[in-house]
């Protein structure tokens, strides 16, 4: 065992090999050393362990080299997302246009008017850029950006009832994933949450004896993941709104995913938009940018000037707020809803939902023709199934679609999935019964010949 660890190579002649000295124009020295120490230790806790018998320095030296290797490619990649869910939260939620991206370049490559008003020569606000589009798009006197819209409703929350009952329905104690739920967001702003009904029923009489003089706010939250059927009753908006102004109280309403268009045309079900909810006269509104309205990252809120210039003040708006990119990002989306055709055809979101069943089809066919034509023994076949919208939006709903399933006699589906997802496109299948299935609904237009060129060298599989 002494022998073997006295065998193991000395930095200086690890550091002077000449394949991993070529990496010093990519590292500093002390990380390719810090590197190299790591791939010593672990071969020499294996002699310790008794798990080696000779020392191959050549494969020590591969392996360093395959570290520095790893370590060059970034770690947040492209991704081929050929499950059909639209708006997949793993995989980074809406996709943005090409003329939206341009945008975001630009603002980046240069200097901007974030904060400075060009008409005037002074000091202006970052958040105009998309307030007037959103009072425009949605009917609200006000509106202003954060970060996500879970920082949307810590803001709103925490501005305006902090220290107060705040009163939800039984029935819309959502928890979104991740670490996002309604009664620990209330509880982490030194709020309390007052429940409100039963699971399945509440009705407006259930808010009234709820109010007392502790009494913040009446918030109504989205049901976005999950539906209540069967015997289950709500009250309306209005109902909810004058019950809440009749006391002096504010009505705030978490949408969630947030449709600046009813999607009904489209094949979905009706869900509120966000200017009917401004309309049923919510104080505030909150709503995701990358969920439906297929845009950046964002939180918006919109609603009463009253309130949103509470929150423009508030200290919390500094630590929650967007830069340049966000901006430009949400300015050029919400530019294109301004004539909803063009909505349909610029946003990536809206035009992947809006595909018809005829297109699918004629899109899983020639992704069938490319790989049957790779002539390797694939079986290729079509299946006819549904997308998901995903996000967290419209839970129910059901987009036909058509899968392109693929199979090969001599790899199982967890093998192929496995090749699929390390290739160089990271292509992320449905998995079946002994096969892959790519859903067409989420396939971007280059996507075809990712697929089709990585199941090319699918005998090369390690
Ligand atoms: C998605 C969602 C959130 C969280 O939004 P993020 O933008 O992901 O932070 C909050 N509330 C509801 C009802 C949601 O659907």
């Amino acid at each position: 065992m002494k022998e073997l660890l006295k065998q193991l190579p000395k930095m200086n002649e690890l550091l002077a090999h000449p394949d991993i000295k070529a990496w010093s124009d990519v590292y500093h020295t002390s990380f390719i050393k810090d590197v190299s120490n790591h791939v010593l230790d672990q071969t020499r806790q294996a002699i310790l362990a008794g798990s080696v018998e000779s020392v191959d320095q050549e494969a020590i030296v591969q392996a360093i080299l395959e570290q520095l290797s790893d370590k060059s490619t970034p770690s947040l990649q492209r991704v081929v997302n050929a499950t059909g869910t639209v708006l997949h939260t793993n995989l980074g939620r809406s996709v943005l246009s090409e003329q939206v991206m341009d945008k975001i370049k630009e603002v980046g490559m240069s200097y901007t008017n974030l904060e400075y008003k060009l008409a005037e020569g002074h000091r202006g606000s970052r958040y105009s850029h998309v307030e007037d589009l959103l009072c425009e798009l949605t009917g609200a006197e006000a509106a202003l950006v954060v970060n996500n819209n879970a920082a949307a409703v810590m803001l709103l929350l925490s501005a305006t009832v902090p220290n107060k009952e705040i009163l939800v329905s039984r029935g819309e104690l959502v928890e979104i994933g991740g670490s996002f739920r309604i009664p620990d967001v209330i509880e982490s702003v030194g709020a309390t949450l007052k429940e409100v009904g039963a699971t399945n029923k509440t009705h407006i009489a259930d808010y009234e004896r709820a109010i007392n003089e502790e009494t913040g706010a009446l918030v109504k939250v989205h049901t976005s993941n999950y539906r209540l059927i069967g015997f289950t009753e709500t009250p309306s908006d209005k109902e909810l709104v004058d019950l809440a102004h009749e006391h002096n109280l504010p009505a705030f309403n978490d949408l969630g995913s947030g449709l600046m268009l009813d999607l009904q045309s489209i094949g979905l079900p009706y869900e509120p938009t966000i200017a009917e909810s401004v309309s049923a006269g919510y104080d505030v509104v909150t709503f995701s940018g990358d969920k439906l309205l297929g845009g950046p990252q964002a939180g918006i809120l919109v609603g009463k000037k009253d309130y949103i210039d509470v929150l423009k003040k508030h200290p919390l708006l500094r630590a929650l707020r967007v830069d340049k990119f966000t901006m430009a990002a949400l300015e050029g989306v919400l530019r294109s809803y301004r004539q909803p055709s063009r909505a349909f055809a610029e946003i990536p979101v809206l035009s992947l939902l809006n595909q018809s069943e005829a297109d699918l089809l004629a899109k899983a066919e020639q992704l069938q023709e490319a790989i049957e034509q790779l002539d390797l023994d694939f079986e290729v076949s079509l299946v006819s199934a549904y997308s998901q919208v995903g996000g967290g939006a419209f839970p129910e709903a059901l987009l036909p679609t058509t899968l392109v399933q693929v199979s090969h006699p001599s790899y199982s589906e967890s093998q192929l999935e496995r090749y699929l997802r390390l290739s160089k496109e990271h292509i992320i299948p449905r998995i079946s019964d002994g096969a892959v299935q790519f859903d067409v609904r989420t396939l971007l237009a280059s996507d075809l010949d990712r697929i089709t060129d990585v199941l090319a060298s699918i005998n090369e599989m390690k």
